[in-house]
């Protein structure tokens, strides 16, 4: 068995990338072995243009292999900025020590951030089998990372009330318009915002403001049919999205919410006054003859919303 065989039987081959900082010839021995691997190695000698590769490439390395008797630049600071910069804290360092390292020395590189060492002369088999340690341990924490972005990218909630979110509304919103648009079908747009809700924050404090968030987001959630869409836009402000509706029986079923909210009070502050929320609401729709922009049905809602405020609040206007 060749010795290439023999290493990519203990060592199956990985697909990412890694830096190699050293002098010339630990790069050699390292490349030669790892790129019998199958991992692209990128390689840098100074100081400055390994952290700048490391920085470029931070989203494909696997780990940097940092050979700590590097003449050029001091490789210690390297080491510690390259585990301390959180542009590049994610990746392992797999450090090489010219000889066996003392237990102060080893104590010293795992303090500064190494995950791990080997020692010259280097073996290939080891060297391998640490890079490749490290490379699954680093891909398995960059898909995490990955998935919780896309998770929170794609988060549809709002943590306070649990209603679906603007971020939500907007997509739902752009297929609604598409699928109305098609079948030439009507949808409605309700803007609902709290009347003076400033008061109650101010009144109340904003612990009883969230919870008048809360009941309102949960009166409106009650109201609704389970094909309608309720989302909290901001602030104090929901979004109804109604399928199949017009603006006329989108205005009754924001009155409907309307009389269900003030009949229903709510206790707040330490004397638990039972205090009836109101809100004002601008309904639209978007039909054949008002045409289906979403932008332009959000902004009729609007200005209904705002006559609604400035016919004196707690009323439905339509556009
Ligand atoms: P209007 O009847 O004209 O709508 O008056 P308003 O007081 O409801 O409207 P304004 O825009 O003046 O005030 C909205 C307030 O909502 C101000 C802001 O501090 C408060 N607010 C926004 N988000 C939250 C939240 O998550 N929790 C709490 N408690 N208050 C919030
Ligand atoms: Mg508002
Ligand atoms: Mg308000």
């Amino acid at each position: 068995m060749s010795v290439r065989d023999s290493l990519l039987s203990i060592v199956p081959v990985a697909t990412g990338e890694i830096l190699v900082v050293g002098e010339d010839a630990t790069r050699k021995v390292v490349l030669l072995h790892t790129t019998m691997l199958g991992v692209h190695t990128r390689q840098a000698e100074g100081q400055e243009r390994a952290f700048e590769s490391a920085v470029a490439h931070v989203d494909a390395l696997d780990c940097v292999i940092l050979d700590l008797g590097l003449s050029s630049g001091d490789p210690w600071e390297l080491l510690r900025k390259l585990r301390t910069d959180p542009k590049t804290s994610a990746i392992p360092v797999l450090v090489v020590f010219g000889r066996p390292p003392s237990e102060t020395e080893l104590v010293r590189a795992l303090d500064v951030g190494a995950h791990d060492h080997v020692t010259k002369p280097l073996s290939g088999p080891l060297l391998c089998a640490k890079v490749r340690a490290l490379a699954e341990r680093s891909r398995a924490q960059r898909e995490l990372r990955n998935k919780l972005k896309s998770a929170l990218e794609n988060a549809a909630h709002d943590a306070l009330t649990g209603m679906f979110n603007r971020r939500y509304f907007e997509r739902r919103l752009r297929e609604e318009s598409a699928h109305a648009k098609r079948h030439q079908r009507p949808f409605a747009v309700v803007l609902v915002d709290i009347d003076h809700f400033k008061l109650v924050n101010d009144t109340y404090g904003h612990e009883d403001g969230d919870r008048v968030l809360v009941h309102v987001a949960e009166m409106i959630a009650r109201g609704l049919r389970d094909d309608d869409v309720a989302c909290r836009y901001g602030g104090e402000e929901f979004v109804l999205l109604l399928r199949h509706t017009d603006a006329p029986a989108a205005r009754v079923v924001a009155n409907r919410l309307r009389q269900a909210l003030g009949g229903k009070g709510i206790a707040l502050g330490p004397k638990e006054d039972v205090r009836h929320v109101t809100f004002s609401a601008g309904v639209a729709s978007a039909d054949e003859r008002n045409g289906f922009d979403v932008d332009e049905v959000v902004s009729r809602a609007d200005a209904a919303l705002y006559r609604a405020k400035r016919a004196g609040r707690n009323r439905v206007e339509m556009e």
